[in-house]
């Protein structure tokens, strides 16, 4: 029996594409999109959220998504933008914990998780990502390492707030490298995340939780990986720049 969790499709454009290029591709996807079940989210860069929210309001299956936000409400913090500045420009999603935040800009779990709350206080709906490196998979270590973030990340959470989260797995070794997890891999780690969960908040939580896979997600691969049993769709990054090609994995064909 197919589960009846929401299933998500991410695109996640990263520091990529200039104002005018942005507004280009969200056009190109909304003119491609059929309504469909699948609720499909653009993660743009800061500079487009207010046009983009303009353009996709009130297209039935398409949300605005930001890829970070700072953990304080306001301040000198030079630079930075708040979660109460993303929900103003229309945001509804927000990428945490991705590994290219942990890895350049040296987020601790700590400060995931206090990014966490900020997101929910603003009413916006967290996509917490976590995943293993390489040397992490080869050593053995991958399981227990994505239990450990997932619970530093999320534990903290009463059952009404996480009731909110979506969570998605993203092996390093994959992401933007063309080597994507196999559909057993991801399904073995999307099996054992829900479970880590379920630890935490209890088996009927846990099933209603959208766990995404991300890494080299393309249209030849997103059949069989979105088909697994715990996989409730994607978080994209490279194939999402191209129209063409996001919409047909949002789609299937
Ligand atoms: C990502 O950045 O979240 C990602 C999954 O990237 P890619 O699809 O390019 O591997």
């Amino acid at each position: 029996m197919e589960n009846k969790r929401t299933r998500i499709v991410a695109g996640n454009w990263k520091m990529n594409t200039t104002y005018e290029e942005g507004k280009d591709l969200a056009q190109a996807v909304m003119d491609r999109l059929q309504p469909s079940q699948v609720k499909v989210v653009l993660a743009a860069p800061y500079t487009h959220l207010r046009i983009i929210h303009n353009m996709i309001h009130g297209v039935n299956n398409l949300f605005l998504g930001a890829q970070n936000c700072h953990e304080s409400d306001s301040g000198a913090f030079t630079g930075e933008i708040s979660a109460a500045m993303l929900q103003s420009t229309g945001v509804q999603y927000v990428i945490l914990g991705h590994s290219e935040r942990l890895e350049y800009f040296h987020e601790s779990d700590e400060l995931v998780a206090a990014k966490i709350d900020q997101v929910l206080r603003h009413g916006m709906i967290p996509i917490f990502c976590c995943g293993e490196k390489l040397e992490v998979r080869e050593k053995e270590e991958h399981l227990q390492l994505v239990a450990s973030q997932v619970t530093n990340g999320l534990s903290h959470l009463s059952q009404e707030d996480f009731s909110k989260i979506v969570v998605a797995y993203e092996p390093v070794w994959a992401i933007g490298t063309g080597k994507n997890a196999s559909p057993k891999q991801a399904q073995d780690m999307h099996a054992h995340i829900r479970k880590t969960l379920a630890g935490h908040f209890g088996n009927d939580l846990a099933q209603k939780t959208s766990i995404l896979y991300g890494g080299s997600v393309k249209s030849s691969n997103a059949g069989e990986l979105f088909s697994q049993p715990d996989v409730d769709g994607g978080l994209v990054g490279g194939a999402s720049l191209n129209a063409e090609e996001f919409v047909k994995i949002v789609t299937g064909d």
